[in-house]
């Protein structure tokens, strides 16, 4: 995942701003590497009902794009969660739940939960990253 690049990190300042420019990113880094179901592990698919979500060939799933990602069934706007994912990953001694409640005028439990997936989803980055290296050591 290359979303930790100082380079990428100007784009959360545009996709924090535009709706469907989120869903877009999400889309090039969802299937980056192509599509492949979820459900029957096609490739083939057409365009899907929702915005950018793609139908496979095959058995006729719509899978959306924030689908296995930490975007999924969101209660809140997705731009406010990518300047949220923005602030968590930025700031190294970590942003709080109280403060990103406020900034972003939601629930303290809300921000609190989707503060703790970034975090989970940073951690295993990281632990593949970890292994990787190991690997390559070895
Ligand atoms: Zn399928």
């Amino acid at each position: 995942m290359k979303l930790f690049k100082q380079e990428d990190l100007d784009i959360f300042v545009r996709l924090s701003k535009d709706n469907r420019l989120c869903y877009k990113f999400l889309s090039e880094l969802k299937w980056s590497e192509g599509f492949h179901c979820s459900r029957c592990k096609g490739i083939s698919y057409i365009k899907g009902k929702k915005i950018h979500s793609r139908r496979c060939r095959n058995c006729g799933y719509d899978e959306s794009v924030t689908s296995g990602t930490i975007f999924h069934k969101l209660k809140f706007d997705i731009c406010k969660a990518m300047a949220m994912f923005y602030d968590i990953i930025k700031i190294k001694e970590g942003v709080t739940s109280v403060s990103l409640a406020k900034r972003y005028n939601l629930n303290q439990k809300t921000t609190w939960k989707f503060r703790q997936k970034v975090l989970k989803a940073k951690a295993n980055i990281l632990m593949q990253e970890l292994h990787t290296c190991n690997g390559n050591l070895s």
